[in-house]
């Protein structure tokens, strides 16, 4: 196959003063860079038509299948800058690979990873400017893939379009890492068996916002799943994998169920845990487990992790029936703290990179 170029049409750059105000407080996801990645895939021609594109908004046709079927996938990464200045991603051939996994499941079509990795690169070098170079600040990349055939049949789509946008982002934590409380839903799942839960699809989040409003209602950051039909094997959160410790150090995590999606962090910590001697469980899990080992002492240590936040310990569970799990003053956890230290170090250039996780652009 000849390789696909992307064509670039330059931006008016948003002036270098207005971007340094935005860099000194990013926050999430409200500001974006100048320019963004669009290429076009029909049924009959294949991907097509790649561009770097000012950022700004796309034609979109009312009947386009996205809009009624949800037809859409995404993934999310982020690039950094090092201390030398250069800026890298970090393990962008992951979020390549899990894509093709989520497009395979919503019956998109699937992007060379060559070319999913090539267009990041590309938008970031265009935009380098906008990576912003303090303290866990980031460039928060997104891709996505929508279908835009306009056709209202209910039928896989035969035109689709692949972008990416990139916003700068601020530290998830401000004032140093916090323990948060979390909710979990029983009644309200996001996935069910056979389902699109291993699937990064839009669908998945719009079935997490209304338990995650409930969870705010009660004080709580963020939601926790569990398997719908047993309602006490966890699954995750909304947006995060989650990781108990037992008191010898060992890690214990939902397995690859088929429900859940499978987290380049989650991957990546079960690594460097390895690397320290400590083992993974990758196993059924469940909230019983949970609440009787806080209680007696065996697990000692709970997180959450994702790409936004990296790793948030958590320190209460909560639900209908109140307090599950409540580990108090002990969170965060010393090895939820150290792992944290090390993966955050190993993207932002300050721990060696033992695995060849980092991707310079
Ligand atoms: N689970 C869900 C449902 C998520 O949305 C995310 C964020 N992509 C994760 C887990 C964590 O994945 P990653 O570590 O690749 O960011």
């Amino acid at each position: 196959m000849t390789e696909l170029t992307l064509r670039h049409t330059p931006a008016d750059r948003l002036p270098e003063a207005e971007r340094e105000a935005i860099l000194a407080d990013p926050g999430f996801g409200k500001r974006f860079t100048d320019h963004m990645v669009s290429i076009v895939w029909t049924h009959d021609r294949g991907w097509h038509d790649a561009e770097l594109v000012p950022y700004g908004p796309i034609p979109i046709d009312p009947a386009s299948s996205v809009l009624h079927y949800g037809q859409e996938i995404f993934e999310g990464l982020k690039a950094y800058r090092h201390p030398n200045g250069e800026v890298v991603t970090f393990r962008p051939e992951e979020n390549a690979r899990r894509l093709n996994a989520s497009a395979r499941r919503l019956a998109l079509p699937e992007l060379p990873e060559e070319l999913f990795v090539r267009a990041i690169d590309e938008l970031v070098r265009l935009d380098a400017a906008w990576v912003p170079g303090g303290a866990e600040q980031s460039l928060y990349l997104r891709p996505f893939m929508i279908a835009d055939e306009s056709f209202l049949g209910v039928r896989a789509a035969e035109r689709a379009r692949f972008l990416v946008i990139a916003s700068p982002a601020g530290p998830y934590f401000t004032g140093g890492v916090k323990p948060v409380s979390i909710w979990l839903s029983q009644e309200l799942a996001r996935a069910g068996h056979g389902g699109t839960g291993a699937a990064k699809c839009g669908g998945n989040y719009a079935a997490s916002l209304l338990p995650t409003r409930v969870a705010q209602e009660h004080g709580c950051a963020q939601v926790l799943f569990t398997d719908s039909n047993t309602a006490d094997t966890i699954d995750e959160l909304g947006g995060m994998n989650l990781f108990l410790v037992r008191s010898d150090g060992t890690l214990i995590t939902p397995e690859l169920n088929g429900n859940i999606l499978a987290g380049i962090t989650r991957d990546s910590l079960i690594r460097l845990a390895a690397d320290r001697g400590l083992a993974t469980e990758e196993r059924a899990v469940t909230v019983t487990e949970w609440r009787e080992g806080a209680a007696d002492g065996t697990i000692t240590e709970a997180f959450a992790c994702g790409t936004a936040a990296v790793i948030t310990p958590i320190s209460r569970l909560l639900g209908e029936d109140g307090t599950l799990v409540d580990f108090g003053d002990r969170a965060p956890g010393a090895l939820t703290v150290s792992l944290r230290d090390e993966l955050t170090g190993i993207q932002f250039g300050t721990v060696p990179d033992r695995h060849g996780w980092v991707h310079r652009v």
